[in-house]
């Protein structure tokens, strides 16, 4: 595959510059350009460290109820057959996704720094949740900055920042959503990078972020790997996850790399193939700088990024980490597309045939599963979906636009 060492491939990855491949880097305001050294420099030695490693694992055993567990869903791979479809169950870690794996980690990283404040930017509201709940645990402050737009359209998740100690910072330029967001945010850590740490919400953003959240999310797949060889006495043949900026897919793809299995990301093709009706990064994408980092971009011809839509909100993003573009080149990981439709066909039929309501976000990576498992009737492959957050907060908007599922052949 194009010559890469998969085996040394964490020792080789990110190079010594924030590279994977052409990918990644820092695009900074030379300002910021020395704190993320600084930062990098600090998280190499912390990292590291048997203290920093031997509480976060206590952290991730008794306060996030890891590891989660591996479950294989056989009833619905018996009503699908003859594909047999495994979830990796990241919707019953603390807090019901995914992102309280970095979060714990970039929280345990700011106290080991000095910080006296979290502050990130949130678009519905996971991130910021998690990010304030990390807050509680460690005693930390913590500033979530969120469009006004969005502080009106996820009322619960405001709620839920407050309750956990947050103070949630409108912005109230531009479209007042998550782009903008970030650029408060970013603008926010300028002004004081000293008591505060900017904990970005997934792999993106200039170096050494994608590389912090790819390695807290690294138990995933490292878990995964060994839940389902115990289970199994095998590797699964696919593994697959949804990618908005990709760090539920790198945590689990992380634990697979060397070994003799497909990996698929899935991306959001929402309501179909025209500019702004999707975030299909890596199908209608190309290369481009968001954020402080090179990657696929969805651009219009002046470089600007495309406006971007989907039924998950988790995956509303116009770029991708640049891991997941180097991945793509080198032919490791095939990135294929679901509809807002598929999706919302994935949540009835796990939340019915399995007593699991996943979230809409996860419902795209299940998609491609039932998909894989419909299209080829006669190969009966193992398919491990990383199930990456749990459903409760999608479940009102489904059923006003949806009902209860009467409209789908399930
Ligand atoms: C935020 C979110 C995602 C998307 O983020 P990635 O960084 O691509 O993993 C996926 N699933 C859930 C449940 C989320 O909350």
């Amino acid at each position: 595959m194009n010559g890469t060492d998969y085996y040394n491939y964490f020792k080789l990855h990110p190079d010594q510059n924030g590279r994977y491949g052409k990918y990644g880097g820092a695009y900074l305001p030379p300002d910021l350009e020395k704190i993320m050294t600084e930062i990098r420099d600090a998280y190499d030695t912390i990292s590291r460290s048997a203290k920093f490693i031997s509480e976060l694992r206590s952290i991730r055993k008794h306060y996030q109820g890891r590891p989660t567990p591996m479950y294989h869903a056989e009833r619905l791979s018996q009503k699908l057959g003859p594909a047999q479809i495994y979830l990796k169950r990241e919707d019953l870690n603390h807090t019901g996704a995914h992102k309280l794996n970095h979060c714990m980690g970039e929280g345990l990283l700011a106290v080991y720094l000095g910080k006296k404040k979290l502050i990130a930017e949130t678009g519905a509201g996971q991130h910021g949740v998690a990010l304030a709940t990390a807050a509680a645990y460690f005693g930390l402050e913590c500033d979530i900055h969120m469009g006004e737009v969005d502080i009106v359209k996820q009322a619960p998740n405001v709620a839920r920042m407050k309750l956990l100690g947050a103070k949630v910072i409108p912005v109230s330029f531009g479209l007042k959503t998550l782009k903008e967001a970030v650029d408060s945010c970013f603008q926010a850590y300028m002004e004081d990078p000293i008591s505060q740490l900017y904990c970005i919400g997934s792999v993106v953003g200039p170096h050494p972020f994608p590389m912090m959240v790819r390695d807290f999310q690294r138990i995933v797949g490292i878990e995964a790997r060994e839940q389902f060889y115990d289970m199994t006495g095998d590797l699964p043949d696919i593994v697959t996850a949804c990618v908005g900026g990709g760090s539920n897919a790198m945590g689990i793809f992380c634990g697979f790399l060397a070994d003799p299995c497909e990996i698929h990301g899935v991306e959001p093709l929402g309501k179909g193939t025209k500019v702004g009706e999707h975030a299909a990064t890596m199908t209608y994408g190309k290369e481009g700088v968001l954020h402080g980092f090179n990657s696929y971009l969805l651009q219009d011809e002046t470089g600007e990024a495309s406006p971007v839509y989907s039924i998950a909100s988790g995956l509303d993003y116009p770029a991708i980490g640049p891991e997941h573009a180097f991945l793509r080149d080198s032919g490791r990981v095939q990135y294929v597309a679901v509809t807002d439709r598929e999706a919302v066909e994935a949540f009835f039929m796990l939340s019915r045939v399995e007593g699991i309501i996943p979230a809409l976000e996860s419902c795209h990576a299940l998609a491609h599963a039932i998909r894989l498992s419909r299209n080829s009737p006669t190969h009966s492959r193992s398919i491990l979906v990383n199930l990456s957050g749990r459903g409760d907060k999608d479940m009102d908007y489904v059923i006003e636009q949806y009902g209860f599922g009467q409209d789908f052949q399930l």
